[in-house]
């Protein structure tokens, strides 16, 4: 089981000399690796004064992997740094990978494609039911065929694994060169990209003598949390990590990231550990169901519009907020003075969800 967070005490801290050095270490780790440039990054880390203020606790920052530049952004883009280098590094032309109706993984993965001149095929599970029409053709669906993917739909339940298998063997007899990226391109390759976040995090923190203690983001296929948890421990790094979940309950989200950590852990190569109870996932905001909203959610979506300019998405980043607000108010971050927030992306999918946030309609 995973520990609550706990505020380190400054004596305790980790001195910025060390800090630096160990980052360095990581850079020249991770250099090894085949790596397409796609992303802006470093991405900002900018305080969120007005909802710090707004909620009276810790001083809020966000990480802005909204801005990675690709397609309107997000988390996948850095994966998807580390994916496409390996596919080109094998020969391929044609990526395949899946997700849910309003992916952003896919959304990205088609962008990244379109740029590396790459056909791209897009499985999509229908994990919500929705026959909105919104939901099943605006949003992300929208952008995967701007970017120019074939898209196909498969039953909520089916096997997608296996449904990638299927279609790279068409694609193999036709004579092209299929590769296959999993789910929310969460594998050893694509943890690499949030490896290197945490090491581009703690760097912008020493560089501006900002202590973070907590780093709080939506946790789903689990390749985010399980390379901050790489790179965090490789870098030794007191900054105490929190994915707050948005499918699966706590014991199988923390068991999935844990074992994708180790496995990223061996890929990197450096000999560094993972603690299992630095793998802490809070499931209690994932409400009916993956990409099903709550009434948290929506709050949370609206009170960071109105607040800080910023746009969440309904499925991950919405939820994930929802669970800081929360837990700042039953005082999960006591004693801690700065808890950054990632922000993983995914605003094309508010416009998959336009009738849930109640809005006013103009005024005269
Ligand atoms: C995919 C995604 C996540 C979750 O990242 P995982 O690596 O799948 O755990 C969080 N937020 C957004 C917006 C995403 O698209």
């Amino acid at each position: 089981m995973s520990q609550p967070l706990q505020s380190v005490a400054a004596a305790n801290r980790q001195s910025p000399e060390t800090a630096r050095s160990l980052c360095k270490d990581l850079s020249v780790a991770l250099a090894r690796f085949p790596r397409v440039r796609l992303g802006h990054l470093p991405t900002p880390l900018e305080p969120m004064d007005r909802l710090s203020e707004l909620l009276g606790g810790p001083r809020l920052w966000v990480k802005r992997d909204d801005c990675t530049g690709l397609s309107s952004g997000g988390n996948k883009t850095r994966k998807l740094e580390y994916l496409m280098a390996d596919a080109q590094a094998k020969g391929a032309d044609t990526i395949i990978t899946q997700g849910a109706t309003q992916s952003n993984h896919a959304r990205q993965t088609v962008a990244a494609s379109a740029k590396l001149g790459m056909k791209c095929h897009i499985l999509l599970e229908d994990r919500t039911g929705s026959n909105d029409a919104q939901y099943n053709h605006n949003g992300n669906v929208l952008l995967d065929m701007l970017h120019g993917a074939s898209v196909s739909k498969r039953a909520g339940g089916a096997d997608m694994a296996a449904e990638m298998e299927t279609l790279a063997d068409r694609l193999r007899e036709k004579g092209d060169v299929p590769y296959i990226i999993p789910g929310g391109g969460s594998n050893p390759i694509g943890a690499l990209g949030y490896v290197n976040c945490a090491r581009e995090l703690a760097e912008q923190a020493v560089d501006i003598g900002l202590q973070i203690d907590a780093f709080v983001h939506a946790t789903g296929s689990s390749g985010t949390q399980a390379g901050l948890v790489t790179g965090l421990a490789a870098i030794e790094s007191d900054i105490q990590l929190l994915g707050i979940g948005v499918r699966a309950p706590q014991e199988k989200q923390e068991q999935m990231v844990f074992d994708l950590a180790r496995k990223t852990a061996e890929h990197l190569g450096t000999g560094v550990s993972i603690p299992r109870d630095g793998v802490r996932a809070n499931c209690d905001y994932v409400g009916p169901g993956y990409g099903l909203p709550t009434e948290g959610m929506k709050k949370a979506v609206k009170t960071l519009a109105r607040t800080e300019g910023l746009l969440f998405d309904p499925v991950y980043s919405g939820k994930g907020l929802d669970g800081l607000i929360d837990l700042i108010g039953k005082g999960a971050f006591e004693g801690m003075d700065n808890v950054v927030f990632l922000h993983t992306g995914g605003s094309a999918a508010l416009f998959g969800y336009p009738e849930i946030f109640d809005l006013p309609g103009y005024t005269e």
